[in-house]
């Protein structure tokens, strides 16, 4: 029998990047080597600070066609102490989203069975959201620049870029991912009182695009006041959607209200599905633990089966996660998790359940 077969770029990046990519990609060749439903192949693109450290760039002049190839990506995380974190993230991670214009970042934040909220009031059945965050322009755009530099008198400018084409997609693509979600329920996150253009754009957008999803409920909130609402009220939340910035800040916030930033899965999508997807871990490159086999690769995990639903092989993804919620609820954590286990030991677990349960 043939089956589906998909060709993967690995792009480990630096510090714990190499660690969780290689630790997702030998729990997914188990997976694909037990169900026999799908096969898979991961090509290592070695590309990251030691790349620019070596040749001056952190990919290599024809990236893009190289990247074209393959079905999907699975990154890691980029940024070494010694390189400023504006240079590593544009010279890598920026360097496919904004070309390929990879638009719509989808951040799931759930509690794991054994781990723990730091909330006092948790939802009882646990945290559940969605965050949507606008991936390609806002402040991410790239626009503006530096005069007079050095002088009393200089000037710096970082131009938040919004487009009518831009949002509609955004707030369409969340419209729909509320609607998919059995709470059919779309936060929109804005700061419309005090930034009087970009988001006030973004608010009309909102109303408009409502207008087509009559059985999705949604409320409009201020981002300073969405921070207290994710800690006070989080039973009230379950689908968020917002700019660039406001999400990168709200979702770090909701891996830890959920537990911690190591379990975070996220996927970098181009809808239209003409360039291929890129799914990374929320956490960085974490040089603070690096080589010391601490890194929780639940983050990386989550990404790779958050790959293979984007893929087609959601029954395959579906099993994954039941391992990972069965190894977590046998208590075999890694440190941020209030546990004790190492990366590979966590790894090895996840590879018996899969082989346990065939
Ligand atoms: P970046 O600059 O890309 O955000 P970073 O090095 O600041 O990267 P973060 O991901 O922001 O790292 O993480 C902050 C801290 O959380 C890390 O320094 C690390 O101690 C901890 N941490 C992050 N990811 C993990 C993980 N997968 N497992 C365990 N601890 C983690
Ligand atoms: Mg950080």
């Amino acid at each position: 029998m043939t089956v589906p077969s998909y060709r993967i770029g690995s792009i480990p990046g630096d510090g714990i990047g190499l660690e969780v990519i290689s630790a997702a990609i030998e729990v997914v060749r188990k997976l694909s080597s037990t169900l026999k439903t799908f096969s898979i192949e991961f090509t290592d693109l070695p590309w990251g600070s030691d790349y620019w450290k070596k040749t001056g760039s952190y990919v290599p002049e024809d990236y893009l066609e190289t990247y074209r190839k393959f079905d999907a990506s699975l990154f890691g995380s980029v940024g070494a102490p010694d390189v400023p974190d504006h240079v590593s993230l544009w010279g890598l991670l920026l360097a496919i989203r904004s070309p390929l214009q990879l638009f719509a970042n989808v951040r799931p934040v759930r509690t794991f069975p054994g781990t723990k909220s730091p909330l006092a009031n948790p939802p009882p059945e646990g945290i559940d959201w969605v965050l949507v965050r606008e991936n390609s322009e806002g402040e991410y755009s790239g626009h503006g620049g530096r005069s007079h530099v050095g002088q009393p008198w200089e000037v710096a400018t970082e131009v938040a870029i919004f487009t009518r084409v831009g949002v509609v997609r955004i707030l369409r693509f969340a419209f729909e991912t509320a609607q998919s979600r059995p709470r059919k329920h779309l936060t929109v996150v804005s700061k419309s009182n005090s930034l009087r253009n970009g988001l006030v754009l973004w608010d009309e957008v909102a109303a408009e695009v409502a207008r087509d999803f009559p059985d999705v409920t949604w409320d409009k909130t201020l981002v300073d006041a969405m921070t207290i609402r994710m800690v006070n009220n989080p039973h009230t939340i379950d689908t968020i959607v917002g700019t660039n910035l406001h999400m990168d800040i709200l979702s770090d916030l909701a891996a830890s209200l959920a537990g911690s930033i190591g379990i975070a899965a996220s996927s970098n999508l181009d809808p239209t599905r003409k360039n291929p997807s890129m799914f990374e871990p929320v956490h960085g490159s974490a040089f603070d633990i690096t080589g010391k086999g601490l890194a929780n690769p639940l983050g990386a995990i989550w990404s790779a089966a958050d790959m293979l639903t984007w893929l087609g092989e959601a029954p395959a993804a579906d099993h994954l996660m039941e391992c990972v919620k069965a190894v977590c609820r046998a208590g075999i954590l890694t440190a941020d998790l209030g546990g004790n286990a190492k990366t590979q030991d966590v790894v090895n677990a996840i590879c018996e359940e899969i082989e346990h349960r065939g």
